[in-house]
């Protein structure tokens, strides 16, 4: 595996080319021509905006069972998507991962993904948890969890996302920014519950219950717990697990002071979202990047898949070796396809806008 540049892989299919002219009299000309865009090479480009160690180990194992090599770009989801849009017809990308349906839905709708027909894919992945026209895929999932303060927050006072929204939580709650897509998915997942005006009326609610006005990521909002500044915050599964399994003193200190809940479990369950993928628009070998999603289902790679980040495999029967994640137990899950939850930021969107949640 490799990094590489669109620009040094355009000079080499050129080269490629060339050299192909120069095959005489069924003499080829030998040379090591690393990377190839042709759609028989054993070769797959992968663009992805995931980046853990399992994942390495899961690449290598794909190049070893199937003969394909893996060039890896990496690069956060909101770069990953404008380098595709730049790249347009040109780019070398066969399979691109992204995290979040907020942005799967977001590739969706730009174009960047080809519908895949796949027997595998279709059977082995639950139809809530794919785009509604085969584009894209689940590969592992995650929940929007609440966590609070152990010291000076009841349970019963913030296990569902409405309740967050009350009065009674004034002048606690933390969460990042409205716009980020893990905001903008569970807004969404409210939209399709609630209702539009419902929801507005939740945001306003969230916003007058601010402790702070939102900033930093998730894991912030976990140790804005611990410090005391926040009574209780949104996060995504995963954030708190990392911290749970993390050896740092500091780390533990945090968890100490933290407790979690599985919002909704009386109700409608708890936010699901995922990590997923498709088929890159261009792709040069479709053929591939259909065969790596297929590999991402089989069970050895689902447990890879997510435990890499904490998180669930997708695939009915997939089982990860993960003590941290499996001590949280299962919790009732939320029904709302996933693809309607990327449907709906736009609407979520413009109901922050209205009630100043930034
Ligand atoms: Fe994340």
């Amino acid at each position: 595996m490799k990094r590489f540049s669109p620009l040094k892989e355009h000079l080499e299919v050129a080269l490629r080319r060339t050299m192909q002219a120069a095959v005489v009299g069924g003499l080829v000309l030998a040379a090591a021509v690393p990377i190839d865009s042709h759609a028989q090479a054993k070769v797959l480009n992968l663009y992805s905006a995931r980046h853990y160690q399992t994942d390495e180990a899961l690449y290598a194992d794909f190049t070893k069972q199937t003969g394909i090599k893996i060039n890896r770009i990496e690069l956060g989801d909101e770069q990953l998507l404008q380098r595709l849009r730049t790249e347009g017809a040109a780019s070398p990308a066969d399979v691109v991962l992204l995290v979040d349906a907020a942005r799967l839905w977001r590739a969706q709708v730009d174009g960047l993904f080809q519908p895949v027909q796949s027997k595998v894919l279709n059977e082995r992945i639950p139809p809530n948890l794919r785009s509604n026209d085969g584009t894209w895929f689940g590969f592992s999932s995650r929940a929007r969890v609440i966590v609070y303060d152990k010291a000076r927050v009841k349970t019963e006072d913030v296990d569902t996302y409405e309740e967050l929204a009350d009065p009674k939580n004034k002048g606690k709650v933390c969460t990042r920014s409205g716009s980020h897509p893990y905001m903008l998915s569970l807004i969404g997942s409210l939209i399709e519950r609630l209702g539009e005006a419902k929801t507005e009326e939740w945001a306003r609610g969230m916003v007058a219950n601010m402790a702070r006005p939102p900033r930093g990521g998730d894991t912030d909002q976990i140790k804005g717990v611990a410090s005391g500044e926040c009574g209780v915050a949104l996060t995504n599964s995963y954030y708190w697990v990392r911290l749970v399994r993390s050896a740092d003193p500091k780390d533990q200190d945090v968890v100490s002071k933290v407790a979690f809940v599985w919002p909704n479990q009386a109700t409608t369950g708890t936010h699901m979202n995922i990590s997923g993928g498709g088929v890159a628009k261009n792709a040069p070998h479709k053929e591939n990047a259909v065969a790596f999603l297929e590999y991402l289902t089989s069970p050895k790679a689902q447990a890879y898949f997510a435990s890499g980040n904490n998180e669930w495999p997708v695939v009915k029967g997939a089982v990860s070796d993960n003590p941290a994640l499996a001590a949280l137990g299962t919790p009732k899950m939320e029904n709302v396809p996933i693809s309607t939850i990327g449907k709906n930021q736009i609407a979520a969107q413009r109901i922050l806008d209205r009630v100043g949640y930034r």
